[in-house]
Formats: structure tokens, C-alpha cells, sequence
């Protein structure tokens, strides 16, 4: 899910947000919507893509060993 960063125009106010859906972003601090959009990340910041902990895997398998799908 995109987080985006938001600063509003009317107090300076900067902060975060998760959108979800077609929702109306306020300024949590004075309820204005004049907003400036600044960034987006996906996720947070821990980790950026799954990792298999064991195993070196492959990516067309979710199994730590590629018995199933041939792919070494
Ligand atoms: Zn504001």
C-alpha cells in the first residue's frame, strides 16, 4: 500500500499517511485539505522485499529447495 507524504499548505504541517482508497486527505493538524504531496513509498521501512529465511529458493517457488519447480 502507497504511503504518502503530505505537507499542508495552510499551517506547514507535515505527515504521513497510508491511503487505502479514494479517501479525502486532511491535514491532521488543522483540517484543511490544501495539501502538498511530497513523496511515496511502498511499505514501510523495514525490509523491501521478501527474502526466503532458509535456503537459497527460487523466485517461481516459494519452497527453500526447487524440487518441485526444476529451476536451480
Ligand atoms: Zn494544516
Amino acid at each position: 500500500m502507497p504511503i504518502f507524504e503530505y505537507k499542508c499548505m495552510d499551517c506547514g504541517e507535515k505527515f504521513e499517511k497510508l491511503i487505502t482508497g479514494n479517501e479525502k486527505v486532511e491535514c491532521p493538524k488543522c483540517g484543511k485539505a490544501k495539501l502538498q504531496k511530497l513523496w511515496s513509498v511502498f511499505g514501510v521501512k523495514s525490509g523491501d522485499k521478501f527474502t526466503p529465511s532458509s535456503g537459497s529458493g527460487c523466485s517461481t517457488c516459494s519452497a527453500s529447495s526447487c524440487d518441485s519447480c526444476g529451476i536451480a
